[in-house]
């Protein structure tokens, strides 16, 4: 993968955010109010891809601002981290009306900025929540139930990393062996995070289509992009920062002033929990965005019109 600086990669990820920003590539772009592009860390170490924005991340343009949100924080400072040192996205950017679930064409138009964004951001470890996302990212039908819990080596685009799939904190909001289970698989965060980074996958052959080919999407943006197989490193490195660490490019970390609000102010959470696998957390009440209190960011019900924010760090 090409090397860049950590300033320079958090520069194109502004650029793709503004693209997104005005995105109407799908259908969701004629109902949402706000692209929610993601938001974090622009070199985070770890990085957690959800599903879709809720009714309050659409009002916000801040992912996870709500009661999914709150519980995802609480429990990243379990395991003594906090959301601004982590990067924060969704499978798709626009909120989907009602809260359903995405369809596959709007997940297909959306995915390559989730490509964008992590060959940007260059995770260790990407911890996928739900089925939607844990789906498109190991580009296999097989549920969250099936695979929670059991980190791999996976790559998207360009980039090679460590997928960690978890259950959707939405599932776990009002189930609590559910958010047992997600609070134990929380617990392996660290570990993984200090282990070397996922090697490079080897190029695709054609009786192993890559990742992105088996994923529904078009051909990798850049570079290589197959699709690695199960965890195979665990070789532990030295203790490493999620964040604020130097890169194996050897660039530090960016803190810019232009990051609009703290993480911590702005309110967490999401909304939908999955539904498309008749797993566990599928039947769990979801916790529609609506009825979500806000956690920080504008008091619920508030009509703040705030402009669509990259809350980057
Ligand atoms: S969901 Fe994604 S592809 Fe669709 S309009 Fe929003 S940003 Fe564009």
């Amino acid at each position: 993968m090409e090397a860049a600086s950590p300033e320079d990669r958090r520069e194109r990820l502004k650029v793709v955010y503004a693209e997104a920003s005005g995105c109407v590539r799908c259908p969701l772009a004629a109902t949402r109010t706000t692209v929610v592009f993601g938001s974090g860390h622009a070199d985070a170490g770890l990085m957690f891809v959800g599903e879709a924005p809720g009714a309050q991340e659409d009002k916000t343009g801040l992912p996870f601002v709500g009661q999914a949100g709150k519980l995802l924080d609480r429990l990243l400072g379990e395991v003594g981290l906090a959301r601004h040192e982590v990067f924060i996205a969704n499978v798709v950017k626009c909120r989907p009306p009602q809260n359903r679930d995405p369809h596959p064409n709007e997940i297909e138009a959306c995915r390559d900025y989730l490509v964008r964004q992590v060959e940007l951001i260059q995770p260790l470890v990407v911890c996928s929540l739900g089925n939607f996302a844990t789906k498109l990212l190991r580009g296999d039908p097989t549920g969250i139930t099936r695979v929670h819990g059991q980190p791999e080596v996976r790559s998207l685009g360009a980039a090679a990393f460590r997928l960690y799939p978890l259950f959707h904190p939405a599932a776990a909001l009002y189930t609590p062996a559910t958010l047992e289970i997600l609070r134990a698989d929380f617990q392996r965060i660290p570990a993984l995070l200090k282990l070397e980074p996922a090697p490079p996958p080897p190029p695709p052959t054609s009786r192993e289509p890559a990742l992105d080919e088996a994923a529904t999407g078009p051909p990798p943006r850049a570079a290589t992009g197959g699709a690695s197989g199960p965890e195979a490193t665990g070789g532990a490195a030295g203790p490493r920062p999620v964040a604020h660490a130097p890169r194996p490019d050897g660039v530090e970390v960016p803190t810019p002033a232009e990051a609009s609000a703290p993480a911590e102010a702005s309110a967490p959470a999401e909304a939908p929990a999955p539904a498309e696998d008749p797993a566990p957390e599928a039947g769990a009440p979801e916790a529609p965005a609506e009825a979500q209190p806000s956690a920080g960011g504008p008091p619920s019900g508030e009509d703040d019109e705030r402009p669509p924010q990259l809350d980057l760090f």
